[in-house]
């Protein structure tokens, strides 16, 4: 073997506790939307029943512009870039507030939590019946309009429906046409979220998206008035999130869970004060269709409902509500009791394993202290929100977090006498604890931002202590 092999084959097993922490963050990602089987079944068992019903002679087109809070729609009607707005309301999008949850909630009335649906790695159909289901049965069709992000579709698009990609989205005559040959329109406009993300919600890029969005909906207002008579249509057009000032969203920031949508065209403004949950649009397109709204749905429409039964929705509702609330009970149980095993199963390898693990252990406790300590000085922020893009997340993180780890290592961790390489095997126990907090809500319910954001965090602890551990010894080598 060379020297370069043998000094590969020496760091490979360093390599370990990193692809721990790696392996349960991505674990996560993807438990946090495992299915909340018996609050499904609870869901489906109190569907309503399929009734035949006309099919809708005047279409519905919903405008979906990703990631533009309430405030940014609200200065689009006082400025009048939006415009004829003839109803509007305000909405609470849910948490976590992340686009494919909240389409899930918009399409099947169903808020996120009670779905399971908790980020955007949620893969497969709808887990409820979606207002596309009800268009179809009522004899109507589907069409969509993506710029290029399938997740909509993916949820609730079948093999028969009109689908567009990339520029017919923002070509206001060819969503028109789109609406004189089908029932229900959706068309996904992402520019403004990618803005967000990018640069911002306090930035004159995200600004400029925006406002071109907001043009493009009155435009598109004009264009369907004109194939179609200004009472031959409804217009609506609202967001899923929005963005906090420096850009992200996920969490509980007003800037980011209150949401607007709108009714484009029509005889009378209206106003409904209150903000509800985002989940009360779907029984509001459905109604808009004059059919049944979706047949799982939990909210009621959000104005007067002309022909959803609001009776039998909070019927269902309050069916349905002890049996998710007895879930979540039992998932934060559940996360409680493995977050104490993880406790326990430290002390009892502290106090069986001897003065190499107790000293490994210990400076772990140090290091990590340090981590944690830097991540709140330095970090991004302590909610999904904090994630503005992936990268720069991550790179954020992971630099507070060696940062904090070099220095507690470097001052008081090698004093315990523990060396580095016990050190960071110590370290591959820290996204345990992410594994029991988190990991303890699967299934049950959706787990707050908080404790989301602590999954990945966590699991970034075993790197960043390697690179302390390694860092420290390249420093004291160049000084001694
Ligand atoms: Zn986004």
């Amino acid at each position: 073997m060379s020297t370069v092999g043998r000094r590969l084959a020496a760091y490979a097993p360093l390599l370990a506790p990193p692809l721990v922490g790696a392996y349960t963050g991505d674990a996560l990602l993807t438990a946090q939307n495992a299915e909340p089987t018996r609050v499904l079944a609870a869901l489906h068992a109190n569907a309503s029943p399929r009734r035949p019903a006309p099919r809708p002679s005047r279409p519905v087109v919903v405008v979906l512009v990703d990631g533009v809070g309430d405030a940014f729609m609200a200065r689009a009607m006082e400025r009048g870039t939006l415009r004829p707005v003839s109803w509007w309301r305000t909405f609470d999008t849910g948490l976590p507030s992340l686009s494919r949850p909240a389409y899930h909630a918009l399409f099947t009335g169903v808020p996120q939590a009670v779905a399971g649906v908790g980020n955007n790695r949620h893969r497969g159909p709808a887990r409820a019946d979606t207002m596309m289901d009800r268009v179809r049965d009522a004899g109507g069709f589907v069409a969509w309009a993506l710029e290029g992000v399938s997740w909509m579709h993916d949820l609730a698009g079948r093999s028969s429906d009109e689908v567009r990609w990339g520029g017919a989205a923002h070509d206001v005559d060819a969503l028109a046409a789109m609406a004189t040959r089908n029932t229900l329109v959706v068309t996904h406009w992402v520019t403004t979220d990618d803005a967000g993300h990018t640069h911002g919600a306090a930035s004159v890029d995200y600004a400029r998206e925006v406002d071109g969005a907001m043009r493009r909906a009155s435009a598109l207002h004009d264009a369907l008035a004109q194939r179609l008579g200004a009472a031959g249509f409804t217009l609506f057009v609202g967001a899923d999130h929005g963005h906090v000032a420096r850009g992200g969203h996920g969490g509980p920031e007003r800037a980011v869970t209150r949401t607007r949508w709108v009714q484009l065209g029509g005889p009378t403004r209206t106003h409904h004060e209150g903000v509800i949950s985002a989940s009360a649009m779907a029984a509001t397109f459905t109604d808009a269709l004059a059919i049944e709204a979706p047949r799982e749905a939990l909210r009621c429409a959000a104005r007067e409902a002309v022909t959803s039964d609001c009776a039998a929705i909070t019927r269902r509702a309050e069916a349905v509500e002890p049996v998710f609330r007895a879930t979540v009970r039992e998932g934060r149980v559940r996360a409680a009791v493995l977050s104490v095993a993880w406790a326990v199963v430290l002390l009892a390898m502290a106090a069986l394993g001897g003065t190499r693990v107790r000293r490994a252990l210990a400076a772990m406790l140090v290091v990590l202290a340090g981590a944690v300590g830097a991540y709140v000085l330095l970090g991004p922020g302590f909610t999904l929100s904090a994630i503005g893009t992936r990268g720069a997340y991550i790179a954020r993180s992971l630099a507070a977090l060696t940062a904090g780890a070099l220095v507690a290592w470097a001052a008081v961790g090698r004093r315990t006498g523990a060396r580095g390489r016990e050190v960071l095997w110590a370290s591959a126990a820290v996204p345990w604890a992410g594994v029991a907090a988190a990991g303890g809500l699967a299934g049950a319910t959706v787990p707050g931002p908080h404790v989301a954001l602590l999954a990945s965090t966590a699991g970034m602890v075993p790197t960043a202590t390697v690179l302390a551990v390694l860092l420290t010894r390249a420093i004291t080598k160049r000084t001694g």
